[in-house]
């Protein structure tokens, strides 16, 4: 294949961000030592905010977005991988200042690319994604501490988007009791599923607060939604217990007061997903091999083709996915 398609971001003279599906060669792609054919890639929160230019996530135009992917190696000059080698990378900037996952061929350099364990196929590691690998994140930030299922529910915010649905799956198969906060309380069912034992409504944690101190109930947090959610969380984790925070679709604002870190020693543990070392990667994908149930994963995935992943940009940041989004690279319209 010399050509290939790819989704292409250019910016307009009003500023504006325009999609289009293009077909480029491959000499288009960027230096990199490993040549990738791309199998599927997702559309994650981020994704979302590039594509519909929301944020200035893109550092340069055009660009192909779609910050992960997976595939099998075509070209390596790389001595970690060789032609026919299946893999899959997250974040390093990728779709955002180096062409994405968002195409039928991706050209990159090796040092990025993670091996797809052998029990994902590669549409299995893309329903992951990023939002599924940070989620994995999260929850080892908290083992990480120390916390174990007996030391009380442990909250996850966002729980029916990418990163919520997929920590109350992994969380909830590790033994841990699981309470899900969703804007979606017609989703309980889903979340139930997936092993929440308790669904909240988001409203009980999103608003602003005038105490600094809660009830304590939490002994561990995952939050993918920042902003009062995350204050409202750490102001009712119990003693010593820990909160990872990866996420801002309620907002990047976090108006706290110290009180929960030095009156309870509560710890906030960041997760960046982008620049995390390769044995932490690797690590979080042997983890999701082991720790995630496949049928819980098959039960939050949607799929759809490169054209379709477009029209879902606003979607996503409407809250309107729920669970996964998983898109073929190789399903078009033209
Ligand atoms: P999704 O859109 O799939 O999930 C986000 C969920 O947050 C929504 O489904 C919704 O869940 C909830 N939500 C949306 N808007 C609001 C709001 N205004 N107030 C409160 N809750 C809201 O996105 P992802 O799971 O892909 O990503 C989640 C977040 O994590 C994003 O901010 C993303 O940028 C971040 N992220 C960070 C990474 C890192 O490296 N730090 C890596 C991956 C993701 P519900 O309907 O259940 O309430």
């Amino acid at each position: 294949m010399t050509t290939f398609h790819a989704m292409r971001l250019h910016k307009a003279e009003s500023g504006a961000t325009n999609a289009a599906i293009e077909t480029l060669a491959l000499n288009d792609l960027p230096e990199g030592d490993v040549l990738v054919k791309v199998d599927y890639s997702t559309i994650n929160f981020k994704d979302g905010l590039a594509i519909t230019g929301r944020s200035p996530i893109i550092r340069k135009f055009p660009m192909t977005p779609g910050i992960d992917f997976a595939g099998s190696v075509l070209e390596s000059t790389h001595p970690r991988f060789k032609a026919g080698d299946r893999v899959l990378l997250n974040g390093w900037g990728v779709g955002e200042s180096h062409p994405g996952g968002l195409a039928q061929m991706a050209r990159v350099p090796g040092d990025w690319l993670t091996p797809c364990p052998a029990s994902f196929s590669t549409r299995q590691a893309m329903a992951i994604g990023t939002a599924g690998y940070t989620a994995m994140l999260c929850v080892n930030a908290l083992e990480r501490h120390g916390l174990t299922p007996g030391d009380g529910d442990i909250l996850v915010t966002g729980a029916a988007g990418g990163v919520g649905s997929i920590a109350v799956a992994i969380l909830s198969g590790l033994g841990y009791s699981v309470t899900a906060s969703t804007g979606r309380t017609n989703e309980t069912d889903y979340l139930k599923g997936l092993g929440a034992k308790e669904v909240i409504d988001r409203r009980e944690l999103s608003e602003p607060s005038a105490k600094p101190l809660a009830k304590e109930r939490w002994a561990g947090v995952v939050d993918s939604v920042g902003s009062h959610t995350l204050v409202n969380a750490c102001a009712a984790t119990k003693s010593e217990g820990a909160v990872a925070a990866c996420g801002l679709a309620q907002g990047m604002d976090f108006p706290a007061t110290v009180a929960p870190f030095i009156l309870r020693g509560v710890v906030l543990y960041g997760v960046n997903s982008v620049t995390a070392p390769i044995a932490r990667r690797e690590h979080a994908w042997a983890r999701l091999a082991k720790d995630l149930d496949p049928q819980k994963l098959d039960a939050m995935t949607k799929e759809i083709g490169l054209s379709d992943a477009i029209a879902v940009a606003p979607e996503i940041l409407a809250g309107h996915i729920r669970g996964r989004l998983v898109v073929d690279v190789n399903q078009f319209k033209s």
